[in-house]
This record gives structure tokens, sequence and C-alpha cells, in this order.
């Protein structure tokens, strides 16, 4: 059983969605404890400073006290460039509302965007971030760079996580089950599809929660149902436990 794991991590973590991420913590906490991931926007959609001094930065660094990983998610989320690939524009466009904020990013954009982020953030917590998360999982050629040059400790995406600073070192591979609320056919889609993922014969299984989830109770359940069943066969870790097992 212990070879089995299980990665969860918040995301969107942002004074906007401050009762919703205490919803999803209220929902976490009692199964893993501690050990799970807060992505924090440091600016969500330019109308959502986490300010120095605030009381929801006092909050940020509380979980940081208490040993939640925190990641720096993006800087403004939103993804405000027009794409000239057409590909990156279906994909930014259609998988993800168009919250795919790093997808587009010059390597010097996203790295200022990387470093202004994760300043902020341990300006705030007093420690290391853990690492950089983009929105939507969503890198391009760029920002894939920038991660390297910034010395990033952990980065995910769909289907790995991998440390950057460590020449891109793999540190897991396996899907990350994720839910959709924003439309009905997709949320019933992701009901099925964590399900079926929850069972997945993967060493490291990751779980993402979003906001958004709080809106439904029969995706509440299906996190809940997804962690218990997951938790019957795997150990709860956090993303730095894996840097430090591979180091
Ligand atoms: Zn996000």
């Amino acid at each position: 059983m212990a070879d089995r794991l299980l990665l969860a991590s918040i995301h969107d973590v942002s004074p906007r969605f401050e009762s919703e991420v205490d919803r999803l913590l209220d929902l976490l906490r009692p199964l893993l404890g501690d050990r799970l991931a807060m992505l924090v926007v440091p600016n969500h959609w330019g109308d959502a400073p986490i300010v120095p001094g605030s009381p929801f930065a006092a909050r940020l660094r509380g979980w940081a006290d208490a040993g939640i990983d925190i990641f720096v998610h993006g800087y403004f989320h939103r993804d405000e460039k027009r794409h000239r690939r057409s590909a990156d524009r279906l994909r930014a466009r259609y998988l993800t509302a168009s919250e795919g904020e790093f997808l587009g990013l010059s390597r010097v954009e996203a790295g200022r965007r990387i470093r202004n982020g994760r300043d902020l953030v341990e300006q705030v917590t007093g420690r290391p971030v853990a690492g950089f998360v983009a929105p939507a999982w969503l890198y391009g050629r760029g920002s894939t760079a920038a991660l390297a040059d910034c010395g990033v400790g952990i980065a995910e995406d769909h289907f790995h996580v991998w440390s950057p600073s460590r020449a891109g070192a793999r540190l897991a591979a396996g899907p990350v089950i994720t839910w959709a609320s924003r439309c009905r056919p997709r949320l019933i889609s992701s009901l099925a599809a964590a399900g079926l993922l929850r069972h997945a014969p993967w060493k490291v299984l990751r779980v993402g929660v979003h906001p958004p989830d709080c809106g439904s109770p029969a995706l509440m359940r299906s996190i809940e149902r997804t962690l218990r069943s997951a938790l019957r066969s795997r150990r709860a870790l956090r993303y730095s436990d894996l840097l430090e097992a591979s180091a």
C-alpha cells in the first residue's frame, strides 16, 4: 500500500474565492490532513490582488505554516493574449475558457510573472514556494523555458510532475482527476471519468479541485468518494515530499 501515492491540490486560491477555498479545505483536510497543495493566484484577473498584511495574506501564511505546499499558479490566470498559432488558439479557447495565461507568453514575460508571483507569495508566507503550476496546466515553449530559468522546484501538467530546477527530472507520471462544473454535459462526463480514474493503476494519482466545484453537491460527493476510494490503497503525500524522495 505504501508504494501507491495520492497528491491532492486546491486550485485558484485567491481572495476572490476565499469562501469556496474554505469549503474545499473543509472537505479535504479531514481526509488528508495538511498533505495537500494550494495553488495561489497572485492577482486573479487583475482585480483580486493578494496584499501583504491583509487578512487573506495572514490566512495564506497560516496554511503554509501548517505544512501545506504552496504553489504559484499563474499571475493573473486569464489568457490576455491572442495566440498566433491557430492550434494554440483552439486549445486555449475550448479546453480552458481562456484561462491559459501561460500558453502564449514569451520566455521573458513568463519568467517575469513567475518571479513576481513567487516574490509576492514568499513575502507573505515567509518561506520558499513549492513550485509553479500554469493555469489550466497549459505551458507554451516560452513558459517551459522560463520554469528552468527561474529554478522552479516542481511543476506539473495534465500527465506529469517534474522538476525544472533538476534538469526536468520526472517526479511522477499519470493522470490528474479534475472536475468540470461549467456546463452540465461536462459535469456529468467528469463525474464518470472520476469514477473510473480513481481506480487507475498508476503509482501516483493526482486530484485537483477548483472553487466552482463547490456549486455542485454531486461534484462535491464525487470528490469525497474519489479521495476515500484512493486512500484505501494509497498514501497521501505532499508534492514537496516527492521532490525530497527523488533527491
Ligand atoms: Zn487555475
